[in-house]
């Protein structure tokens, strides 16, 4: 990739400080996807269908199934079901076709990966961490950093024998090559602040996409909005405006240069 730095945000779950989180992203002058199940299995809020159409007149609003629904814990049916009316009823209420899926808990498989291919998606983000390159697949977008300074307590620390299963499987050794770097910036600094300030001076310096991704709700528990209040700061200081996408924005300019 040239030595251009991009720059996207994508904010999983759909809760109603979604909506905070968009007046901070815009008041810095960056872009985000916003992925929205129609209601959280887990007992979360999710936003109401007006919120979520005032938001998505300013971001990318993409899919998160029906209800949060971990896609490897249910039968085939069960899945196809959560894929496709989770997109179904997101347009419903927009007005407009919804192109992103998001993976609930980063769970996929190949079976998976074709349900939302058959679904009419066409692109799906996973959690996989360390990236500055798109992979040539764009039903595994993957991503830069988590905005979530520690790591995951149960249950999703289970998920990550599954996670790096499905890597094995779509990418092979290539994976450790393409994610080396920004490991060892970010193994190298001690707080999440210098952690991810370090990574994005690399990817500036170096070229390639800074995907920061989240829950708005998991903010309150860190003294989070502060802290990414200054992390945009110093992102909006380095990166130029028209380096600044949603992630269909991100596919697409990946595909009008790829080759
Ligand atoms: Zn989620």
């Amino acid at each position: 990739m040239e030595n251009r730095a991009l720059f996207t945000t994508s904010w999983d779950d759909g809760h109603p400080l979604d909506a905070r989180m968009a007046e901070l992203l815009s008041r810095h002058g960056f872009q985000g996807t916003f992925y929205m199940p129609l209601s959280n299995r887990e007992g979360l809020p999710v936003m109401p269908p007006g919120e979520m159409r005032r938001l998505g007149q300013e971001f990318e609003i993409g899919s998160h199934t029906i209800d949060h629904c971990p896609l490897k814990t249910v039968d085939a049916a069960e899945a196809r079901r959560q894929i496709v009316e989770g997109k179904n009823q997101l347009e419903r209420i927009l007005g407009h076709r919804v192109s992103g899926f998001c993976y609930p808990l980063g769970q996929c498989t190949w079976k998976l990966r074709q349900m939302v291919i058959d679904a009419g998606f066409d692109y799906a983000r996973t959690i996989e961490k360390f990236h500055r390159t798109m992979l040539a697949d764009p039903f595994q977008m993957p991503t830069t950093i988590q905005f979530y300074p520690h790591e995951h307590p149960s249950p999703r620390s289970v998920l990550g024998k599954a996670r790096s299963l499905f890597v094995r499987n779509f990418t092979g050794r290539g994976e450790w090559q393409r994610t080396k770097d920004l490991y060892s910036v970010f193994h190298g600094k001690e707080t999440f602040t210098s952690r991810l300030q370090a990574m994005l001076d690399y990817v500036c310096f170096h070229g390639g996409v800074f995907h920061l991704w989240g829950h708005s709700w998991e903010l309150e528990s860190f003294d989070g909005w502060r802290q990414l209040d200054d992390f945009l700061r110093y992102a909006a200081e380095r990166i130029p405006v028209e380096g600044r996408l949603n992630n269909r924005e991100l596919l697409q300019y990946a595909a009008a240069n790829s080759g």
